[in-house]
């Protein structure tokens, strides 16, 4: 029996993760839940799962709580108890730069954290990669393209890789010209394709912006550089993402989009078992197509990659820009194709400089938010 201790659990992620702990019983119990400010979602799901922690970064009704319930709120409910509750598995489904000093909070346990968070790896970096090894903790990726990535390298030993390749789906506007783009609406840009997922990530999908931070993302699981990781436009969703091997061989990890399989392998792993997913017909119809990731109209898969090369602190601006645009653009401040403009912006101004430690890069992330409203007048 697992304990597993779900951070983020009213998000998307977090009520898919309880789906697939709910699927098998006999493996997973639910230790600790959290949100940020969706408590009434929080109530439900402590009433029906009973853990032994909640937080939330809003106040909490300890009379709405299952009795004996240990309740944390404030801003950084998630962190304490990810210090406190000794999980065997923390999964990381909160939303954005807030999930890194939770991240590091959970690793000091020394166990498994399954991980849906980008920005914290994104941000986090070199940090996260020493509190990894001087604790011994076990990062599995949930994100489908690094679960996919995560799986196609277990076919052959590291130095027989050449290169790892994402798949894009491309967005909802993969075939729209870049004059069309400027007048995309907030309804245009929250409707995806093939995923249903949270509104921040379906955004980053449209603009490309989440391809960007998996391309980080990717660096720091898997520590290959910027060369060896390579971008394909995949509009169907269905293969995750590859490893090519030196001999040529191209590893595919394939499935319907359902986000419950890379959380269940996260959760499962090094083991499978039946899953709630329904499987993937290739013979039913399925034309998969693959298309080259044109960098001049994809900016953000550009910057993406000049952030990495770089590093230091320009992934943390790279993302605390993009995470401050799309904050404006769901405020209605700013159009479409200017979440690329400010992100452009906070990397040509902000001073790179190393992320060494955790107050460097919270003020990076500052930076990078203070460089966007101020470009902006807001
Ligand atoms: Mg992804």
């Amino acid at each position: 029996m697992k304990q597993i201790l779900l951070l983020g659990s009213t998000g998307s992620i977090g009520t898919q993760t309880l789906d697939v702990v709910q699927a098998h019983p006999d493996r997973f119990s639910v230790l600790g839940l959290s949100c940020r400010s969706d408590v009434e979602a929080l109530y439900r799901q402590a009433n029906l799962w009973r853990p032994r922690f909640v937080a939330a970064e809003s106040a909490l009704d300890p009379d709405r709580l299952p009795a004996g319930t240990v309740a944390f709120s404030g801003p950084d409910a998630a962190e304490r108890m990810a210090a406190e509750a000794d999980a065997d598995v923390t999964v990381l489904a909160i939303s954005g730069y807030a999930a890194l000093r939770p991240l590091l909070a959970a690793i000091r346990h020394g166990k498994r954290i399954a991980i849906a968070n980008k920005e914290s790896l994104v941000c986090g970096g070199t940090l996260v990669d020493a509190a990894l090894k001087t604790y011994g903790a076990e990062l599995l990726p949930i994100d489908s393209e690094q679960s996919a990535i995560f799986q196609a390298l277990q076919n052959g030993a590291r130095g027989e890789v050449r290169r790892l390749i994402l798949t894009a789906s491309g967005g909802p506007f993969f075939r729209k010209s870049r004059e069309e783009l400027n007048s995309v609406s907030l309804a245009d840009a929250l409707n995806h394709p093939t995923w249903k997922m949270g509104r921040k990530i379906t955004l980053d999908s449209a603009t490309l912006m989440n391809k960007g931070l998996e391309i980080i993302e990717a660096s720091r699981l898997f520590h290959f550089g910027a060369d060896r990781i390579s971008v394909l436009i995949h509009p169907q969703s269905i293969v995750h993402s590859m490893v090519e091997y030196c001999d040529g061989t191209i590893m595919a990890n394939m499935s319907k989009p359902d986000m419950r399989l890379p959380i269940q392998y996260a959760l499962t792993y090094p083991e499978r078992t039946d899953s709630p997913c329904e499987p993937l017909r290739l013979d039913l119809n399925h034309p998969l197509e693959f298309y080259p990731a044109d960098l001049d109209r994809f900016r953000a898969i550009r910057m993406a990659y000049d952030a990495l090369r770089a590093d230091g602190i320009l992934p943390t601006v790279f993302n605390g820009a993009n995470e401050r645009a799309a904050e404006l653009f769901f405020e209605g401040r700013i159009g479409f194709t200017e979440i690329e403009d400010a992100v452009e912006h906070a990397l040509n101004t902000v001073e790179n400089r190393p992320a060494d430690s955790i107050e460097a890069i919270a003020e990076a992330d500052a930076a990078a938010r203070r460089a966007v409203s101020d470009h902006y007048g807001v």
